[in-house]
């Protein structure tokens, strides 16, 4: 069976937790997660990056530091992501509104977005869909003109960039993901960029269950009290350790899932050409990561007999995501603004193929081969 994902590695990773161990420090922000901080800012250029238990957690820190945002407040985002764009704000009393997407690109359709703004509006969330990034500099422009905090969910976006910027650093906020699905792992875990030094402290604060222990232990104060409020973010040395090593070689990881990526691309051009499926888009200005590699099939029952061919021929192909605004949560806590033209309809036509940093190029082959015999 050719696995759909498996999970990240780098040689060095067990040394490094074997230290951790050796030393007794695995609590957070040791060695390790200096070492992951560091890297992530020297590579984005953000202004601090701190490292989270997960995505879904460096998100709610973000919803935490955007200015009151509470009770019937609105948040604007696609309905095609995960679960945790949404849930960050729902857990503040804030009402996601979920925007159409751009059926090219599967990101939020920017040239909806203002029409969604209201009195209660706060922020935008814009979903870069498999490191592929959304249209940033309107996106910008509207959150500017409006007032609106923007927090890019950069789960996929690791290594990612638009016009020269890395994805997570644009907006006021970026979250990245290291769950085992992504490009770089730690297991669970993630990261919150932050754009401007004037919303440091706070988001250590906040991250140090609202104390100022960060300062203390930078030797800044001489003892630590509670501050404000917050929560227990901070992943523990080991996860960063085991992440370090992937970091150390991100280049070559980033390379690898290309090479895959174009593989796949070429390969199933002709099927594209000959009207059979749809590929990824990748705008001018982007530079993707090799994500994810995925195709449109004609509508759902396609998808479906395609996904089951190819298991029968020992391939892991999944789908996802059931748009928000159609699940109980989201019909409960959320509402669409506008039509649903393409969410729907197009996420029902998506499927992922197998894509991870030590997939064979001879599997790629295997993969498009078989696509082909099913679309004779
Ligand atoms: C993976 C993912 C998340 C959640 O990441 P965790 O680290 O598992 O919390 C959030 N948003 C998107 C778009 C994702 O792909």
């Amino acid at each position: 069976m050719i696995n759909f994902n498996v999970p990240p590695y780098a040689e060095k990773a067990m040394g490094y937790i074997q230290e951790c161990v050796k030393n007794q420090k695995i609590c957070g922000d040791g060695l390790y997660t200096k070492k992951c901080s560091e890297w992530i800012e020297k590579k984005t250029g953000t202004a601090k990056c701190l490292l989270t238990t997960s995505c879904t957690h460096a998100t709610e820190l973000a919803a935490l530091l955007v200015p009151d945002i509470g009770p019937g407040d609105e948040v604007i985002m696609p309905a095609y992501t995960f679960v945790s764009t949404a849930d960050a704000f729902v857990l503040r009393g804030a009402v996601p509104v979920f925007v159409d997407i751009r059926p090219d690109t599967m990101n939020i359709d920017e040239k909806l977005i203002e029409d969604a703004v209201t009195e209660r509006t706060r922020a935008i969330v814009p979903v870069h869909y498999a490191g592929v990034a959304c249209e940033m500099d309107t996106i910008m422009d509207i959150a500017n003109r409006h007032h609106l905090a923007v927090i890019e969910d950069a789960a996929q976006g690791i290594m990612a960039s638009y016009k020269g910027k890395a994805l997570g650093t644009i907006g006021d906020f970026g979250c990245f993901s290291f769950h085992e699905t992504k490009n770089y792992s730690s297991g669970e875990g993630g990261a919150l960029l932050i754009r401007d030094e004037k919303n440091v402290e706070e988001a250590e604060i906040i991250r140090e269950k609202g104390t100022n222990r960060s300062k203390f232990y930078r030797g800044q104060v001489d003892k630590y009290t509670w501050i404000n409020y917050g929560s227990s973010y901070l992943p523990s040395d080991m996860n960063a350790a085991y992440l370090y090593a992937q970091l150390e070689i991100a280049e070559e990881i980033n390379d690898a899932r290309l090479a895959i990526w174009n593989r796949y691309y070429e390969s199933l051009s002709p099927l594209a050409e000959a009207g059979k499926i749809e590929l990824p888009m990748v705008p001018e200005g982007c530079v993707h990561n090799g994500h994810m590699f995925y195709l449109k099939a004609k509508d759902i029952e396609e998808r479906t007999a395609l996904i089951d061919y190819l298991k029968s021929n020992e391939i892991h192909s999944v789908f996802h995501y059931v748009p928000l605004h159609t699940a109980p949560a989201g019909l409960k806590f959320g509402r669409f603004h506008g039509e649903d033209r393409y969410t729907t309809k197009e996420s029902e036509r998506l499927m992922r193929l197998p894509m991870y940093y030590g997939l064979k190029l001879d599997q790629v082959d295997y993969i498009c081969e078989t696509l082909r015999k099913f679309y004779q």
